[in-house]
């Protein structure tokens, strides 16, 4: 079932690039297992998966001992401080930078591991009360500050667009996350390296691929609906 699910995602992927005239290499899926067994995550790894999206660090430390070693681990959930530790070294990218004060922790526990963590900023464009995130004219001094952080490294952007009946409704919020991508890429910051633009989820991410999205973070769609509805 998550293996047939997947390719159709995989298909639709592919289709969305044909029709930005894009290259399906250029994108990412990545598949979105939270709360799934390890179970699931086997099956969408034999379909071909490789890249896994997670929203809580203890999930992460938990399933990752028990699956192939080749799979690369997204952190896609708000990130507390105090669970810095435990992810640095563990997660190829965290999406979720939502501070500079979380930066800087990332700062300092990627430079006592002796490594380099990728980083996204992760910007509410809808302005929603309920989400995490940097406001969009919030972004370009933040990027300065974290820029000055020699163990991190922002690789780009990533934003959590509102849950719309149709996907038509984010085409906006998509195209604003993209044009502030553009600006930010081209401010040449010393550091920074813009090439991610992180949207688009299984209700709406062929809109995303069509305005810009370099990865698409994609659960139901792939593992079926989660039991519990939590909070993201
Ligand atoms: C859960 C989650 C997703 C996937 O959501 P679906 O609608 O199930 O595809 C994507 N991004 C983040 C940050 C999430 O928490």
């Amino acid at each position: 079932m998550v293996e047939e699910r997947y390719h159709e995602i995989q298909k639709r992927v592919a289709e969305a690039c044909a029709r930005a005239g894009r290259n399906p290499e250029e994108v990412t899926l990545i598949a979105v297992s939270k709360t799934k067994p390890v179970s699931d995550l086997e099956e969408a790894y034999e379909a071909g998966a490789r890249d896994f999206g997670e929203n809580k660090v203890q999930e992460i430390l938990e399933k990752y001992p028990r699956l192939p070693a080749d799979i690369r681990w997204h952190m896609i959930g708000h990130l507390q401080t105090n669970k810095v530790r435990q992810v640095v070294g563990r997660a190829c990218l965290i999406h979720s930078v939502d501070s500079v004060k979380l930066a800087r922790e990332i700062e300092k526990e990627s430079a006592r591991q002796g490594l380099v963590t990728p980083v996204l900023l992760e910007v509410n464009v809808a302005r929603e009360e309920s989400k995490f995130g940097f406001f969009a004219e919030d972004v370009a001094a933040a990027l300065t500050e974290i820029a000055a952080l020699p163990h991190v490294k922002v690789r780009g952007l990533m934003t959590i667009a509102p849950f719309v009946a149709d996907a038509e409704e984010n085409r906006h919020v998509f195209r604003k996350l993209y044009q502030l991508f553009i600006d930010m890429k081209s401010k040449n910051v010393d550091n920074i390296d813009m090439n991610i633009l992180s949207m688009g989820m299984t209700g709406d991410f062929e809109v995303a691929i069509e305005e810009g999205a370099t990865m698409v973070r994609v659960g139901t769609g792939i593992f079926g609906e989660r039991i519990k509805r939590e909070s993201y």
